[in-house]
């Protein structure tokens, strides 16, 4: 952690009148970063470009009203979880029964008060924020802080969906300690538990692109999801995580050769078709991990799911 100040939460106030944008700014700039548009179709193309924590949108405007701008960013699922306060000026039954079928999550009537402004913001601001933690809690390993099994199968499947729209090859390596049992055995389950932290931050440390996830898959094994990847270059990096767990230098008496403790690792990777499955992907990499287990441990076994496991780009001369 630093102790640089939180960001600030962005709202974006959208309304044809300047003088309720002026009001409605001078409200929230203290607190927050607001951003102002002043028809529907600027303010869904603000929410496009940098997604605002929330909009605080108003119903009667020329061209798209609020109702509209509302269905269309709900309807796209990257604006779609962004909380939208209707401002209206009339004070109506019916129109916060539309607004409300429409996806607002709450009500400002004009003329606007600050105290209620604010309060309400605070509190849907604050209601975004406790979601995203929840999210964020759902999706991670509580014991090594990375991406837990339920986050991993998600981008499995989002990345394997794109890989294979875009033809382009997608490779998982599956990661297993190796004599982990008689780790645990000799040094005890705390010691178990801190080698598995140590090993989780080292084998992520090996991450390059925004794409690449590492995440706990079970009890000792990690998956390592590498998008746009062939197999020979997935291959270099099972090595690499290989490498980055041996120079951790964690003492494993009990162990066969290495003294320390290490690695095995299975790799798959393919251009996905319509005829194979992502399932068939990790069935091949889980074999290849169990090739890796009995060619004596501590290595990488590799093999690719189909003919085509994407081509590497001709080395430059
Ligand atoms: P191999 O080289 O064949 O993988 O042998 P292994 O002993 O690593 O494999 P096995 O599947 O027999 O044992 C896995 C061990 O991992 C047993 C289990 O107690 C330990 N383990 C799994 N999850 C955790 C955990 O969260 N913390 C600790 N400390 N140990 C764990
Ligand atoms: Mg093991
Ligand atoms: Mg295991």
């Amino acid at each position: 952690m630093t102790d640089a100040e939180p960001q600030r939460s962005r709202i974006l106030v959208v309304d044809d009148d300047p003088s309720i944008v002026d009001l409605l700014e001078a409200f929230l700039q203290h607190e927050y970063h607001v951003s102002v548009a002043t028809h529907g179709e600027q303010a869904i193309d603000l929410c496009r470009r940098q997604l605002p924590d929330l909009v605080l949108l108003d119903v009667m405007m020329p061209g798209l009203d609020g109702y509209e701008v509302c269905r269309r960013l709900k309807s796209d699922p990257a604006t779609r979880d962004v909380p939208i306060i209707f401002v209206t000026a009339r004070d109506e039954v019916d129109e916060e029964i539309r607004g409300l079928e429409a996806g607002a999550v709450d009500f400002l009537s004009k003329p606007v008060h600050r105290a209620i402004v604010l309060a309400r913001v605070r509190t849907h601001i604050v209601l975004r924020q406790q979601a995203a933690k929840l999210r964020d809690m759902a999706m991670t390993d509580i014991l090594t802080g990375v991406a837990n099994r339920r986050c991993v199968e998600e981008r499995l499947d989002s990345e394997w969906r794109r890989c294979r729209r875009n033809q382009v090859p997608i490779a998982v390596i599956m990661i297993d300690i190796d004599h982990f049992k008689l780790y645990n055995d000799a040094y005890g389950h705390q010691a178990g538990d801190n080698c598995l932290q140590h090993i989780a931050a080292a084998l992520k440390k090996c991450l390059r692109r925004p794409g690449d996830l590492l995440g706990r898959y079970g009890g000792e094994e990690f998956l390592c999801l590498l998008p746009e990847t062939t197999l020979d270059r997935a291959v270099e990096r099972a090595d690499e995580l290989g490498r980055a767990v041996m120079a951790l230098n964690i003492v494993h008496a009990h162990a066969a050769d290495e003294r320390v403790v290490t690695i095995s690792r299975g790799v798959s990777a393919t251009v996905p078709t319509g005829e194979t499955e992502l399932a068939d992907l990790l069935e091949v990499a889980d074999a290849m991990l169990y090739d890796a287990k009995r060619g004596g441990r501590n290595r990488t076994t590799a093999c690719p799911l189909g003919l085509n496991a994407g081509q590497d780009a001709p080395p430059k001369n």
